[in-house]
């Protein structure tokens, strides 16, 4: 339901009940819990919990009505401004098609990467100035757009990318994500020094599991090599480790975030692979296996801080728990519909080729315009952004009447272009979603939710509902 549809005249029912005439459309959702049930207004994103047996009281009176008529309003306002009112604020940049990796899964296409071009370093120079411009014109004064570099691998075109963070040290927020292979004591020092977070990529506790997604295009493991770059982070506040779950390490997800702990890795993702291109296809895990693989590792990363007090943050699943809690203060744009590609972000391509989102990088039919060439602003309006930004859950099937639509954002719209037939179609895990969505109510209902969030994640937030009402 949205803000404009809520503040209609009302009809005669008053709105008295729920269900019928305009009164609220109130799902009942079952979360696997033993006492409790989850309501969800599937349009505005409101939700409660309700003992199951008070769900028929619940839904014809009391507090739940009572609550929604407060706050429904709200909820519809956040949830509109989070779908379509946000501007860019973040590029990924990929400086250069190159890496020194051949993973099954990667969505750059092999050609690239084994001989493809690097960004000269005059023209990364050249494309952050450009951007810095136009985001003077949509970014609020005194707030800083970010930078992510991103893959193929970034570091293979490391003199230009670390002359780009130097010239541009005062305008930007800037992040990489690598495979760590060539991120020595000398890279490591540099990004420290600038404030630059970094993400590696390890998706097995030991070789074997990493060795069969992830070598060199010689066949050569790097598990070692991640493992030294991780030491070498040990206490650098801003560093992340991302798994790509995939069915060759589904057995290993327990023992991985052991590791990530062990090492005070702070946050971590345990992304499902994306398949956008065949080969990922290839490894992609079962749903159900999936979830209950992801689950025990959010489990066991939870037992482990109750042990020591020391946090191992799922970010990717830390977002659904906040998709649920507090919309607004998401941290990822892939579980809200329309995604954060091309409206919260956009991808830089090599050749100056912008994408809606890296993920695109490789499918020229999603390349908007060129950096040097159009205007950012028009870019935004092709067809081939507007197919990625206006793909909207509450207009496709099965999507349209699911109860927990905005707190999935049925991801990714790449995948479910490239691997199901068109953006009208599902992606690759809705099954996976499901389960996390209810494995979040659940959390929620047992008051457990916090220990899965960073610390102060509620700072500044307003609580979407208060709990005690259930
Ligand atoms: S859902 Fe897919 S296209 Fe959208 S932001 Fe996430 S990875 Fe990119
Ligand atoms: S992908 Fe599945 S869980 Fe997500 S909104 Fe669509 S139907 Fe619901």
């Amino acid at each position: 339901m949205s803000a404009a549809v809520l503040e209609r005249p009302l009809a005669p029912s008053s709105g008295r009940h729920a269900n019928s005439g305009c009164g609220p459309s109130l799902v009942p959702l079952d979360i696997g819990h033993a006492e409790y049930m989850a309501v969800t207004d599937p349009g505005t994103a409101f939700w409660a919990l309700v003992r199951k047996d008070r769900l028929a009281a619940s839904l014809a009176e009391g507090e739940l009505l009572d609550s929604y008529r407060a706050k429904a309003a709200d909820f519809a306002r956040e949830l509109h401004m989070l779908r379509f009112e946000l501007k860019p604020s973040a590029v990924y940049v990929n400086p250069t098609e190159r890496c020194n990796l051949n993973c099954t899964y990667c969505y750059i296409p092999e050609g690239m990467r084994r001989s493809g071009q690097h960004m000269p370093a005059d023209r990364l120079m050249a494309a952050l100035a450009r951007l810095k411009d136009y985001f003077a014109t949509v970014m609020p004064a005194g707030r800083k757009p970010r930078i992510i570099f991103h893959g193929a691998e970034p570091l293979m075109n490391r003199g230009a990318l670390f002359a780009a963070i130097e010239a541009f040290r005062e305008d930007y927020v800037f992040g990489v994500q690598t495979n760590a292979t060539l991120l020595d004591e000398t890279a490591i020092d540099f990004l420290a020094e600038h404030g630059v977070s970094v993400g590696l990529s390890l998706d097995g506790p030991l070789a074997e599991t990493t060795d069969a997604t992830r070598l060199t295009f010689g066949g050569k493991s790097v598990h070692d090599k991640v493992l030294r770059a991780m030491d070498a982070l040990k206490g650098y506040a801003s560093w992340s480790v991302i798994a790509t779950c995939t069915e060759k390490n589904l057995d290993q997800l327990v023992p991985l975030v052991e590791l990530f702990h062990a090492r005070e890795v702070p946050t971590c993702m345990l992304n499902a692979v994306r398949c956008t291109l065949p080969g990922a296809r290839t490894v992609r895990p079962d749903d159900d296996a999936l979830a209950n693989r992801f689950i025990a590792a959010l489990e066991r990363s939870h037992a482990l801080y109750r042990e020591t007090g020391r946090k191992l943050v799922v970010a990717n699943f830390a977002n659904i728990l906040l998709a649920i809690l507090a919309p607004t203060a998401r941290r990822l744009m892939c579980d809200i519909s329309p995604c954060g590609g091309g409206r919260a972000f956009f991808a830089l391509a090599p050749d100056g080729g912008l994408f809606p989102c890296s993920e695109f990088i490789g499918l020229d039919h999603f390349r908007g315009g060129n950096l040097f060439e159009d205007r950012i602003e028009d870019v935004l309006q092709t067809d081939a952004f507007r197919t990625v930004t206006e793909r909207d859950v509450d207009r496709f099937a099965p999507c349209s009447t699911c109860a927990i639509r905005h707190f999935c954002g049925s991801p990714c719209p790449a995948e479910a272009h490239e691997m199901n037939g068109g953006m009208e179609r599902v992606g690759a895990f809705c099954g996976f979603y499901e389960a996390q969505v209810r494995y979040a109510f659940r959390l929620i209902a047992d008051g457990k939710a916090d220990d899965f969030l960073w610390d102060g994640w509620d700072e500044g937030v307003e609580p979407s509902f208060d709990l005690s009402l259930g």
